[in-house]
């Protein structure tokens, strides 16, 4: 049965550039899941955008020297050039500053004001001054009230995940002067998040296929008990707040960005689609929706959103919201304003794209935190890739290549060890599935690597390049065999690795698109022409470890 499945992914704030911590805990297992369900012949959209409308973005402008516009634009471009380079398959990347996005951002707000959902509120808000102004989130820093870190930010601490208000900092101060911030009265209207208390409740207890450390972060929040917010504030760079009074205040942009889920749903359907109706199968009730986003988002996906959703009424609540943990680098938490990161245009300026999909794959932090090291990857690649999967497609694809007139061998998969091998890979194929259905994306490449192992050793037992000196045939069946398997790791692997898989593809001799092929061994017919092969993968030299290790925190 053909299922419908979204794929919401989490909105980067579009002021700096992406680097590997937002790949490995959102953007990869996203996209590997969006390649697996379209491969299985599932109704599929992926979407996501740049939230241009954050105080990171203004922060970034006024240090730069550039309009928030400027620097949003200049990072929507870089993404889409990234997105395209390592295979991030979005159906729809766009902004939160469409037409699109503000009108339907604003409907969500008047709905759910109609509805009694939100109310207006005086409220002490942080204001310097010195440089007499209100300063929303991230203009304050101080010690987190929860976990006492210094440096937090006034929206969240990145220490422990707390979301708050800029007054709850302790030991609070501007972050443009560092003077000591004033309170001062303003008017803003609050989501009442209490009136979804219960709801939220019932509905948490039962998603018990929820990852651990999603389950139980949601759960401690909704102990605490919800805390009504307020979702207007005291900017002019955003989406207005469509009500009289309010026009030199804007929409909180963490109310207004998980509307982009939305919003981009539905710009798919008029712009790509070419049928404004088209995203409504994603909303409604039978489709299946999953969240993809790191850690740090994850009361914004369970509780938040989901409030908002049940307010507005008509929209199904998420399925699963598979965040990850975080990536660490060199052992060391990354960054950004130290520069203790790798940067994803940077990576891939100079290295493939699958390589590194291949690493943050095996090594994905969906339990625990992750560690990507320079050495890790060169070892990942030369021992892996290169050793385990690029030398059996290489072994075999060349030596059938150049013995058999440039086309798969007249052969038939005999005696017990083929048939053996052949079945490892059909229930390989099976039990990767399993586990890329229920996001377990580590177990699920590991699964296809070790049959990967298992056709070199069947392939060292056969020896095909001996024994087609003296028995032709027993070198067609052997070499036959194998690239059976072989083309059963090209479908398991395709989500992880889609560019290496449609090399194989076209090696084999096949045309046309990978996906439309099922989640099935393709079955690869004896005397089909190939094409002459190339290696997959390149052995990288040791002496990039010191090379690009440097580079970091410099
Ligand atoms: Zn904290
Ligand atoms: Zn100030």
């Amino acid at each position: 049965m053909t299922e419908t499945i979204y794929i919401g992914v989490a909105w980067p704030y579009a002021n700096g550039s992406l680097h590997l911590g937002q790949i490995a805990g959102a953007y990869l297992p996203a996209d590997i899941f969006a390649r697996y369900h379209r491969t299985c012949g599932n109704n599929v959209l992926m979407v996501s955008g740049c939230d241009q409308h954050g105080t990171p973005i203004t922060i970034k402008a006024e240090a730069t020297g550039q309009t928030p516009q400027q620097v949003a634009d200049y990072y929507y471009a870089e993404y889409l050039e990234c997105w395209e380079k390592l295979g991030i398959s979005f159906d729809l990347f766009t902004t939160t500053g469409t037409k699109n996005h503000m009108e339907t951002a604003q409907d969500f707000f008047l709905r759910l004001m109609e509805k009694g959902y939100l109310y207006r509120d005086t409220v002490s808000q942080s204001y310097c001054p010195k440089c007499r102004r209100f300063l929303p989130d991230r203009y304050v820093e101080g010690i987190c009230p929860s976990c006492h870190t210094a440096g937090a930010r006034g929206d969240q601490c990145d220490a422990c995940g707390k979301p708050m208000n800029t007054t709850e900092l302790l030991e609070p101060y501007c972050r443009i002067c560092h003077t000591t911030p004033e309170v001062r009265d303003s008017e803003h209207f609050f989501l009442k998040l209490s009136a979804f208390q219960q709801q939220l409740e019932e509905w948490v207890e039962k998603q018990v296929h929820w990852r651990p450390n999603v389950a139980n972060l949601t759960r401690r929040y909704l102990k605490e008990g919800l805390r009504d917010r307020a979702i207007t504030r005291d900017i002019e760079w955003g989406v207005p707040v469509p009500v009289a009074g309010f026009e030199h205040k804007r929409l909180y942009v963490w109310f207004e960005a998980v509307i982009g889920y939305l919003s981009a749903s539905k710009q798919w359907a008029a712009e790509i689609a070419g049928d404004p109706e088209a995203w409504r199968p994603f909303w409604q009730e039978g489709s299946k929706s999953y969240y993809f986003i790191g850690k740090d988002n994850i009361p914004f996906h369970t509780i938040i959103w989901p409030a908002m959703l049940l307010g507005y009424g008509g929209y199904p609540l998420p399925t699963d919201v598979p965040a990850n943990e975080f990536l660490t680098i060199e052992n060391k938490k990354i960054s950004t304003s130290k520069n203790w990161a790798v940067w994803l245009p940077d990576y891939l300026s100079r290295y493939e794209p699958d390589p590194l999909r291949y690493l943050l794959s095996v090594n994905m932090p969906e339990t625990s935190d992750t560690d990507f090291s320079w050495h890790e990857f060169v070892r990942r690649n030369n021992d892996e890739l290169v050793a385990a999967y690029g030398n059996l497609v290489n072994r075999v694809l060349t030596f059938a290549y150049k013995n058999f007139d440039g086309k798969v061998p007249q052969g038939s998969i005999k005696g017990d060890a083929a048939t053996a091998l052949l079945n490892l890979a059909d229930d390989s194929l099976q039990k990767t599935s399993n586990s890329l259905a229920r996001c377990n994306f580590r177990q699920g490449i590991q699964t296809a690597m070790s049959v990967a192992r298992e056709a070199n050793r069947y392939l060292d037992d056969t020896a095909p390049w001996k024994s087609i000196k003296i028995e032709r045939q027993a070198a067609a069946d052997s070499l036959y065999t194998v690239i059976n398997v072989i083309s059963a790791l090209k479908t398991m692997l395709y989500p992880y690795l889609p560019f290496t898989s449609k090399k194989v593809h076209e090696y084999l001799g096949f045309s046309g698109n990978i996906e439309a092929q099922g989640w099935a061994r393709q079955s690869v017919p004896t005397g089909q022409a190939m094409i002459e092969p190339r290696p997959l993968f390149i052995k990288l030299d040791e002496s990039i470890i010191e090379e690009e290790t440097r580079r970091i925190g410099t």
